[in-house]
């Protein structure tokens, strides 16, 4: 996950050549400048490339071309300056495989109203510009995300910003492979789907492994690389001497070591385990699983790709902010009438990057599973503003849905061995969990506390699937309206694939 501005933006320009070869020229600099304050701008975590103009049918086909076969160009960034009959635009925007966004703006902030004059006029016509590439992009029925303001505009950047991280993460669903080791938990349907249907759909490919391919790579692991990692461990973690010293930690390491080579070697992205195909395996793998996705690999218990992907793909999103982000399960609830509260956990998986301190690693029983006692990080996570995400296959779709919810101060649970996270869901626990249930929203999610609800809704909208938000402002009328109207427009839309 060091892909950080190694990934390209291009900046794009349409215009035409009605204007003049020195109205054109103004037309190249005024867009290399924006470009180039956007590439400089904080935050804008993918280089901005400036492409020369584009003024003829011929042109843009070749861009939205290029486009299509750069491997480092992760979408364009369109924009306007001037009127560009959009009929030219037809052809490119037809092949075009890349997201793309529509940057409505312009170089000046104020109307200079002293100054201005009808040359201003010709060459600042952003305003109706790109209204017709507006209508062509409607026309064509293409996705996009809209933005719009001047473009030093912190407000502005900030949308474009969060495009930029999910069109990398688009970028790396479409390369991502997911590995399974065993399959789904026996009789659970939620964790279920189509892996075709998501291939093509999400672009990421479910590879299934018997747990023996893993046990063979555990069981190379050398004793001198088990213990420089028990080494970091005692650096990294709070651990008692009994702890330290122990076989279960060992095997742990051993366990650890085994599956981050097998990813590696495979160059794998996500992965899943389950509690019910462990054979050759001493312990659940819960340490590993915690720490390979504290590397930024997205995981999913009990078989589950879907969310193991999620759990990538917004890792990959939120890479170098602030906060976390995990795979998560709405575990207990406090129905409290002063203060309803969700009690997040999992058995063991739970990813340190949400943890509010040093997390500690401890041994305990899991009352399930019938293995060893394993080894896990135990701690809690940082108040603030977070998200829960699902994807769910629907026969005929994916659908996702986003909660937004609220961190909250944990109190202790001394007899409780495990990483956890409170919440207060939105709008409130009883209207959050209805919505949720009636969207059917897996047990399952994607949590994180570095992104919020926008950075998901762009990436759906870029892979096109349905996304429903459930957020402080929410009304459940609309929400079960939306669903029926939902089955209608995707029925309509993609059919039944
Ligand atoms: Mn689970």
């Amino acid at each position: 996950m060091d892909n950080l501005k190694k990934l390209e933006v291009w900046f794009v320009t349409g215009t035409q050549h009605l204007y003049g070869p020195e109205t054109l020229k103004q037309v190249a600099a005024d867009s290399a400048k924006i470009a180039g304050y956007l590439d400089k701008a904080p935050g804008i975590s993918q280089k901005i490339v400036f492409k020369p103009i584009l003024t003829t049918p011929d042109s843009i086909t070749e861009l939205c071309t290029d486009a299509n076969n750069s491997k480092n160009c992760i979408g364009l960034i369109t924009w306007m300056h001037t009127f560009s009959p959009a009929k030219m635009w037809i052809r490119g925007l037809s092949i075009l495989n890349k997201p793309f966004l529509h940057f409505h703006t312009q170089l000046n902030r104020d109307i200079p109203w002293e100054s201005i004059d009808m040359n201003f006029m010709n060459l600042n016509q952003s305003a109706h510009g790109d209204r017709e590439f507006g209508f062509i992009s409607t026309r064509m029925r293409l996705n996009r995300k809209v933005v719009v303001g001047h473009y030093k505009d912190p407000e502005a950047i900030e949308r474009i910003t969060v495009w930029i991280r999910a069109a990398s993460a688009y970028n790396d669903a479409i390369n991502m492979k997911v590995a399974r080791f065993g399959d789904n938990m026996r009789d659970v349907a939620v964790t279920e789907g189509n892996k075709v249907s998501a291939q093509m759909k999400m672009g990421y490919s479910v590879y299934g492994f018997g747990i023996g391919d893993l046990v063979k790579k555990v069981s190379e692991i050398s004793p001198s690389s088990i213990k420089k990692l028990l080494a970091e461990y005692g650096s990294e973690y709070k651990l008692t001497k009994s702890v330290a010293f122990s076989d279960t930690l060992k095997e742990a390491a051993r366990i650890e070591l085994g599956m981050e080579a097998f990813l590696e070697s495979g160059n794998f992205k996500a992965f899943t385990t389950t509690f019910e195909d462990l054979h050759g395996l001493k312990q659940l793998p819960g340490l590993a699983v915690q720490r390979l996705m504290a590397k930024g690999y997205g995981f999913g218990a009990e078989g589950d790709w879907k969310t193991a992907a999620l759990v990538r793909s917004m890792k990959v999103m939120s890479q170098g902010l602030k906060g976390g982000t995990s795979f998560m399960e709405d575990y207990t609830y406090h129905f409290d009438p002063k203060g309803m509260r969700v009690l997040g956990a999992h058995m063991l998986e739970v990813c340190p990057t949400i943890a509010r301190a040093k997390p500690a690693v401890e041994i305990h029983p899991l009352s399930i599973g019938g293995k060893e006692d394993p080894a896990r990080l135990v701690f809690k996570t940082t108040p603030g503003n977070a998200i829960n995400v699902s994807v769910i296959d629907l026969g005929n779709r994916f659908r996702m849905i986003v909660n937004e919810v609220e961190v909250v101060k944990c109190p202790d649970m001394p007899n409780l061995p495990v990483a956890s996270v409170l919440w207060k869901p939105q709008p409130d626990l009883k209207t959050g969990a209805a919505a949720w249930i009636m969207a059917g929203g897996a047990h399952h999610t994607g949590f994180s506390t570095s992104i919020n609800a926008e950075y998901l809704e762009d990436f759906a909208n870029m892979i096109g699937i349905e996304y429903l938000l459930i957020g402080e402002k929410f009304d459940f009328i609309s929400f079960k309206n939306e669903l029926r109207w939902n089955e209608l427009y995707y029925h309509i839309s993609d059919g039944i694939i």
